[in-house]
């Protein structure tokens, strides 16, 4: 536990020097091109920040006891430092980096989404533990005055101001932290994508978040520990509430609003630490992830509140959940039919999606394209706002495969084209292209914007068996067309023979 340096002109120049750096880290982040550029300056940022705190750092034993002292004279404070505290801090950094270090090489693209989720719980956790600390100690948070009553035990008197941040930390961090435990095991499929709707849900979450305000105002008054600790109960259980009714769809808007609670969490726990770097940083995490999240609600075309209230638009039914019929009629193709359909062909759009991020197949996707342009035809990249697992999954691929920028298009630009082009190309997309979105009102994925690849002369879909279903587990229409020809195959093993084809 510690004391920041609040006072201390250095520890408050260095915190401005890193949340300058964190500004240069998000405005890189904007662009693929900048973002190498971002992400340094993001890690820049985070040593300052690390670094100031371990050199500013004053053991609570030894502030306590030398109060008296000009507090926040630096070099004093230098001298004050508890080495082996320092080394205990320096040995929990060393675990935490090498954990980080070995996830980030182990882990597969696919599975970015769980592992941000599994990062937003952390800090949540965190948020917590830093709001009990100082709540069990807030002597040595510099949070309250010691009172000697009259009669009774002497205690600690926390400002009610403090309460205030103690309150709304905890409960901020509780939500995120069990919020994004139910989004980690939906997006790692421990549990199922389709929403849990719980009788009178609405009602329950209203009231548990009534309660929850109501006791963080009653908190200013009194500082009881079960006031506290009922703050925390009640969040815990309000983020699982919120979390398990929303449906597989909705899960990309949930996870960039789970960044943005993270977000103010951390600026929460800055308050109670009275450290600037982290309320600038939480600041920061916590406004553009609540711009992220809108921008996403706008593209999805789902309301902002009915999402964070917790799938409030969502109804029970389900639509056609479940695996894809395979008892309807639909038509099987082979690479050969694949090449020599799209040989012909004027424009052909393909329509990446989740399965080809898992085979891998944006390099030789686009030396399909190349080939097809040799022949002739022009070829577009139709991308979906939601496409793959995270946001931005299908630009970072094609980018990667060196995909030129002017042949990638967004939904809103280029669904109109659908219906004058010869060959629409899904690859490993499903629940992106699903009709039952714009027809089907029971359906989960109902009222999300999705492209009218059906409306193309023709559709070749890649995918590896019928009965796989997408993310949000329904059935898609689109399979069964007269117009669809079916490409049964692993996506990369597919577009390699149709490449040998058009050869
Ligand atoms: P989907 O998850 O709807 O469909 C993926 C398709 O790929 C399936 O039909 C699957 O069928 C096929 N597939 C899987 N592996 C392979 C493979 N190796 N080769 C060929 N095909 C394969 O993907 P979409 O991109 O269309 O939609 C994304 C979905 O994910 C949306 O519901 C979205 O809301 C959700 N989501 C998006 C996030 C984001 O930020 N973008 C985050 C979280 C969720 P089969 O198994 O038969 O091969």
């Amino acid at each position: 536990m510690e004391h920041v340096t609040a006072g201390s002109s250095f520890a408050a120049l260095a915190y401005l020097v890193a949340g300058v750096c964190f500004i240069l880290a998000l405005r890189g982040l904007s662009s693929p091109t900048s973002s190498q550029r971002g992400n340094r300056f993001g890690m820049i940022g985070m040593t300052i920040a690390v670094v100031t705190t371990l050199v500013t750092h004053v053991p609570v034993d030894q502030l306590l006891v030398t109060e008296s002292t000009p507090a926040f004279d630096y070099t004093a404070i230098l001298q004050r430092v508890d080495y082996l505290t320092v080394l205990e801090l320096l040995a929990a950094i060393g675990i935490g980096a090498v954990i980080g270090l070995v996830t980030a090489r182990r882990i597969a693209m696919t599975a970015m989404p769980q592992l941000v989720a599994a990062f937003h719980s952390l800090v949540g956790l965190a948020a917590v533990l830093v709001a009990a600390a100082a709540f069990l100690n807030p002597m040595a948070f510099g949070i309250a005055q010691l009172v000697v009553p009259m009669i009774g035990e002497p205690f600690a008197y926390i400002a009610p101001v403090s309460r205030v941040e103690m309150g709304l930390g905890v409960a901020i961090g509780a939500i995120t932290f069990s919020g994004s435990v139910i989004a980690f095991l939906k997006l790692n499929g421990n549990m199922g994508g389709a929403p849990i709707l719980l009788p009178g849900r609405h009602l329950i979450n209203l009231g548990t978040l009534a309660a929850i305000l109501l006791l963080v105002v009653h908190f200013t008054q009194d500082q009881s520990p079960w006031v506290f600790w009922t703050i925390t109960a009640l969040s815990f259980v309000i983020g699982f509430l919120l979390i398990i009714p929303i449906g597989g769809a909705d899960m990309p808007v949930v996870v960039s609003m789970l960044n943005s609670y993270s977000g103010w969490a951390a600026a929460a726990m800055g308050f109670t630490l009275h450290n600037s770097a982290m309320i600038i940083t939480g600041a920061l995490v916590g406004s553009s992830g609540a711009i992220l999240s809108y921008i996403m609600c706008r593209a999805m075309n789902r309301s902002f509140i009915s999402v964070i209230a917790g799938g409030f638009g969502a109804e029970s039914g389900g639509g056609g959940a479940g695996a894809a019929k395979t008892d309807r009629p639909w038509k099987r193709g082979s690479a050969e039919d694949a090449a020599f359909l799209m040989q012909q062909a004027e424009q052909v759009i393909i329509v990446p999606g989740y399965g080809m991020a898992v085979a891998q197949a944006q390099h030789v996707l686009r030396e399909m394209a190349d080939k097809l342009k040799e022949h002739g035809v022009r070829v577009k990249y139709a991308i979906h706002p939601v496409a793959g697992r995270m946001p931005g999954h299908m630009n970072v691929l094609l980018a990667e495969a060196n995909v030129p920028y002017d042949e990638v298009f967004e939904l809103e630009d280029i669904n109109s084209e659908f219906a004058q082009t010869d060959v629409a190309f899904v690859i490993g997309a499903n629940d992106v292209t699903n009709p039952a979105a714009k027809t089907d009102k029971t359906s989960p994925i109902y009222g999300m914007p999705v492209l009218d690849v059906e409306k193309a002369k023709t559709v070749l879909f890649v995918k590896r068996s019928m009965g796989g279903v997408g993310y949000a587990g329904v059935d898609n229409d689109v399979f069964y067309m007269d117009n669809t020809m079916m490409l049964l195959a692993d996506a990369k093993k597919m577009v390699e023979e149709i490449v040998k084809s058009l050869d």
